[in-house]
This record gives structure tokens, C-alpha cells and sequence, in this order.
């Protein structure tokens, strides 16, 4: 594949008003003009480059959604105040009374929960599918299906979607292909694939710091107009807009993005090549155990490897939360939800992130007790984080001592 996505971010200059060497934030929530008409045509959609409020739109967040855009190799971009705040109004924009979507079944636990028990409200019904199996996608396609939604990579049993099997599937039955690209940024791109929609939580990788929440929807210009539509728009309406200064500070972290992707994707692969060789039940997608490697290599772009999330099961919820207390007292990460931070951050997603997800569903999924999600930080020195963390899977039993 011969898509370069951070090329395509680098490829992008702004300069601040003053010259600075960052565009200059916008510091306002409303904008002046000159004369009645222009602002009229505003309203009405038809003045470009004029702003009006910044609930629609303000030039910080126009200059990160540019940015996703050109790395998503999407026409343009609408940031939201989250990651839910950008996938809820795509949803809503999408469907409307009696009207359908297939899902996949491993997804984030609140994106799960906003389609078993919110939008039923609005009597939008979801199948939940097993992703990977095409076959049962269709079978699940009815004549009210307007929307496939799935993660690139699950959250957080790392199921890997192929996308442009989906895509075929969606254009063949008129459907819209919605992907949640947020655990594989710059390695998958799912609109060359031939999603129609990508979102992302900022939250995670893209803004890497931990410090806010943040989303975005990467589309054509035509349903970011729609969803930005003073009059029916769901993110316009809906109101989760993210805040300009935000907007600002995330744009400057995502320079260093692909930097900090490869040393997730580089520091991950040694831990999950090094817990498998252990004998540790171990799901990463660089491995050539797991069951959707070589389609993860076929949709991959080059550089960025298969990304910094993997799972290990140490058999019992107990073990998992014991292990994890040890490992954060030990300074090798913290016991926290959420991901894509410089320190590693582990959590038992059964009993937090999917925890939306009703136990006997967890099980037929996969989803099991003694799972742990890491979110594997930026270590420079990774094999002495590994040597520490084998440590502590002896101490409580995990693991067997080497035998010398
Ligand atoms: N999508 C995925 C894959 C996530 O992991 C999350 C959050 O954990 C979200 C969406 C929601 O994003 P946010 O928490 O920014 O609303």
C-alpha cells in the first residue's frame, strides 16, 4: 500500500497570524460581519471561510480536523468533545425510526451500550455479529440496515475487521461503512479500504497525553456539511463540540504521532513475542498466532507495525487484579482505563471498559475474567520493563521461575 499517512499530516502548514510557527488559536465562541447578507448566507450554509459560532465550527478546530482528514485520506473532518461525541451523532445522522444497524459484537463497551440500550429509544435496532465472519455479517443485513459500524481493531479482544470485504458487502446492499480506527492510527486506513466514515476517540493515541478527552469523524465534505447543518445536523444540534484551545493542543501532539506509534507498536511486539515464548495466553496482531495477522499485514500501511494494544489471560479475575496492583506499585504502568499513553496502562476489561457488556455476552465473545488489556507505554528500555513484569508473574504464580 502506498498510502503515507503521516506524510500527508507533515504535508500541511499553518502559520499563526503573527507568523508563529502554530496557527494562532481562536479565541471565540462568536464572529462578527461586516454585512447583514453575509451573515445570512452563513446560516443558510453558503459563505465559505466565514464563521459564524463555534458550536458549528471555529478556525482551531477546522485546522485539527484538517489535520485527521489528510491522515485519514478522507475529503474533510469534524472534531467532536469525544470520542462518543463523535461516533452518537454519526449514528443518529445516519438512522432514523425503523431503521437498522449491524455491529459488531466486540466494540467499545459504551458504544456497545448506546446501541443495546439507548437508541432501541428511538426505535433503531442493532444486530450484534461476529465481525470476522462475512457470511454472517450478510445474513444479518436486513432491508432496514442503513449502517455496518466495527473497530479496526476491537476494543478490547484486538478482533481485526477486514475492511474492504465490509466495504464490498456495504456497497453491495447500499449500506454505510462506519470504522472506529482509534487502537491503529497510521498503521490502518480505513477509508482507502473503502470505509465510508472513519472516527476516532482523540483520547487515546492521537493525542497520546492523557490530559483530555476528544474524537473525531473523518468523511466526505458532503455528510460533515450534513452533520454541521444548523438545521438538522446531529453534531450541530447535538452540541458536542470540542473546545478551540483543546483543538490547539491536540494538533500539536499529533506532530509527533508516528514517532510515538512506532515505539507503542515496537515496545508492544517484544512484550507480546516474549509473554507468548513464556507460555502466557497472549492476543496481538503482530503475532503470527493470532487469527487475523496476515489480514492485519495485508491492510497495513508501512512503519507503524500492529500497534501498542495486547492481552494477555492469567486465568482468574483475582490473579488479573493482583498482578496489575503489583505491576503499578512497581512503577511498570498504571491500573487505569484508556490507552495510548507514554506510561503503560492496564485494565481487566471485563470489569471496566466492557463492563456495559452483560456477563453471559462477555463469555460467548471471549471475553473472559483473567484478561488483561495493556495499553504498552513509550519504554525506552523495554526489556528491562519485561524482565520486571516476568518478575512479578513469578512472585504470584503465574508464571514458573526459568529453570537454570
Ligand atoms: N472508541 C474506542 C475504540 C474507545 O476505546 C473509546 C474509549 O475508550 C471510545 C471510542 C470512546 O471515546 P471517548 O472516551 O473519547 O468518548
Amino acid at each position: 500500500m502506498s498510502f503515507k499517512p503521516a506524510n500527508n499530516i507533515q504535508d500541511l502548514q499553518y502559520f499563526g497570524e503573527f507568523g508563529g510557527v502554530n496557527p494562532s488559536i481562536s479565541d471565540s465562541s462568536t464572529y462578527t460581519f461586516l454585512s447583514a447578507k453575509t451573515m445570512f448566507d452563513t446560516f443558510e450554509g453558503n459563505a465559505d471561510g466565514c464563521y459564524l459560532y463555534s458550536r458549528h465550527t471555529s478556525p482551531s478546530n477546522l485546522y485539527l480536523g484538517e489535520a485527521l482528514a489528510a491522515m485519514e485520506g478522507t475529503e474533510t473532518a469534524n472534531v467532536s468533545a469525544s470520542g462518543m461525541g463523535a461516533i452518537t451523532p454519526v449514528l443518529l445522522q445516519l438512522c432514523q425510526s425503523g431503521d437498522h444497524i449491524v455491529s459488531s459484537r466486540t466494540i467499545y463497551g459504551g458504544t456497545y451500550a448506546f446501541l443495546k440500550n439507548f437508541t432501541p429509544r428511538l426505535n433503531i435496532a442493532t444486530s450484534f455479529v461476529d465481525i470476522t465472519k462475512l457470511d454472517v455479517v450478510e445474513a444479518a443485513i436486513t432491508k432496514n440496515t442503513k449502517v455496518l459500524y466495527c473497530e479496526s481493531v476491537s476494543n478490547p479482544l484486538l478482533e481485526v475487521a477486514d475492511i474492504a470485504g465490509l466495504s464490498k458487502l456495504a456497497k453491495q446492499y447500499n449500506l454505510k461503512l462506519v470504522v472506529d480506527n482509534t487502537f491503529s492510527p497510521l498503521s490502518i486506513s480505513p477509508a482507502k479500504l473503502g470505509a465510508d466514515i472513519v472516527v476516532h476517540s482523540l483520547t487515546k493515541f492521537i493525542n497520546g497525553s492523557s490530559d483530555t478527552v476528544g474524537g473525531v469523524v473523518c468523511g466526505t465534505q458532503e455528510f460533515i456539511d450534513a452533520l454541521r447543518n444548523v438545521n438538522d445536523g446531529a453534531s450541530m444540534l447535538l452540541g458536542s463540540t470540542m473546545d478551540s484551545l483543546r483543538s490547539a493542543s491536540v494538533l500539536k501532539n499529533m506532530r509527533t504521532l508516528h514517532i510515538r506509534m512506532k515505539q507503542h507498536s515496537k515496545n508492544a511486539h517484544y512484550l507480546a513475542e516474549k509473554f507468548e515464548n513464556d507460555g502466557l495466553k497472549t492476543v496481538y496482531p503482530g503475532l503470527a498466532s493470532h487469527p487475523s495477522h496476515e489480514l492485519f499485514k495485508s491492510m497495513m500501511n508501512d512503519n507503524y507495525g500492529f500497534g501498542g494494544m495486547l492481552t494477555i489471560d492469567v486465568g482468574s479475575l483475582e490473579k488479573a487484579n493482583e498482578l496489575m496492583e503489583l505491576m503499578q506499585e512497581r512503577n511498570l504502568g498504571y491500573l487505569a482505563v484508556s490507552l495510548g499513553f507514554y506510561k503503560t496502562l492496564f485494565s481487566a476489561p471485563g470489569t471496566s471498559t466492557s463492563s456495559e457488556i452483560p456477563e453471559e455476552e462477555q463469555a460467548e465473545m471471549g471475553l473472559s475474567d483473567g484478561l488483561i488489556r495493556f495499553s504498552i507505554g513509550l519504554d525506552e528500555d523495554i526489556e528491562r520493563t519485561y524482565n520486571m513484569m516476568k518478575e512479578c508473574m513469578v512472585e504470584l504464580n503465574i508464571l514458573q521461575p526459568e529453570l537454570v
